[in-house]
């Protein structure tokens, strides 16, 4: 049985009180699930809102991670700081890293070996370009971000990666894939990963669907099967309808 997974990425958005509000909202208005429940704050609140979810289902994960384990990176921070805080899981690759920060395959291929070598939780963040979606080279895309950043590793490090499929053009954009185009990509991510490595490690990865979902669309997105959960952008900053989305699971 895959883990069905709703993460919130709250991006550059929430100073330290409304970190707190949000949490505190989110934790009273919690529906009961099966489903893993993350939240991604951003660095300087990583630390408080561990603290401030200690016994709670939610868990809190990171946005980005440097490949070095400590050293003369300014600005960045290490997986073994995560660790240190209580912090497991991190979200790599997600195409604003990729747009804004120069982050390659090859960059990324380093920072998902890394963390999977210190023990952290990969959500891997990929997918294509509205351009890549019109010219029909979405699956050519998916597949090459795909080989590049993960088919190096060992079968055994597979159930430490999460992988949430966020095609770009849908991403803030008030756009969504329709639940046909996100089952389609899906079964294709599961039958590349099957053939590049076993259809066991294939069943067994949850695959999540990232761009635009919202309460009113989140049903029937999560209703197809090889749709496993939601990376949330926008909607995760909204207590209900981020309750919402987790109820729609
Ligand atoms: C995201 O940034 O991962 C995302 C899916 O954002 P949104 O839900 O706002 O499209």
């Amino acid at each position: 049985m895959r883990s069905k997974i709703v993460a919130g990425n709250w991006k550059m958005n929430n100073n330290l009180e409304q970190t707190e509000a949000l949490l505190s909202e989110l934790s009273a208005k919690l529906p009961d699930t099966d489903a893993e429940v993350m939240v991604a704050p951003t660095y300087v609140n990583l630390a408080g809102a561990v603290a401030s979810l200690q016994g709670s289902k939610i868990e809190v994960i990171a946005q980005n991670m440097h490949f070095a384990e400590n050293g003369a990176y300014t600005g960045e921070i290490s997986g073994d700081m995560l660790l240190n805080i209580g912090v497991d899981t991190c979200i790599i690759g997600h195409s604003e890293r990729r747009a804004y920060f120069g982050e390659t395959d090859e960059i990324l291929a380093k920072k998902v070996a890394s963390a999977l070598d210190q023990g952290i939780r990969v959500m891997f963040c990929f997918g294509e370009e509205l351009e890549d979606r019109k010219s029909d080279n979405h699956f050519k895309v998916v597949e090459r971000q795909l080989k590049n950043a993960l088919f190096s590793l060992d079968a055994s490090v597979w159930s430490k990666i999460i992988l949430a499929y966020e095609p770009v053009w849908a991403i803030g954009t008030g756009e969504t894939a329709s639940p046909e185009q996100a089952q389609e990509m899906h079964a294709f991510i599961r039958n590349t990963i099957a053939e590049a490595y076993n259809s066991s490690i294939a069943d067994k990865v949850s695959i999540l669907y990232g761009g635009s979902v919202k309460p009113g669309n989140a049903k029937e997105i999560f209703s197809k099967p090889d749709v496993d959960g939601g990376l949330i952008g926008g909607a995760s900053l909204v207590a209900d309808d981020f309750v919402d989305i987790i109820k729609a699971i």
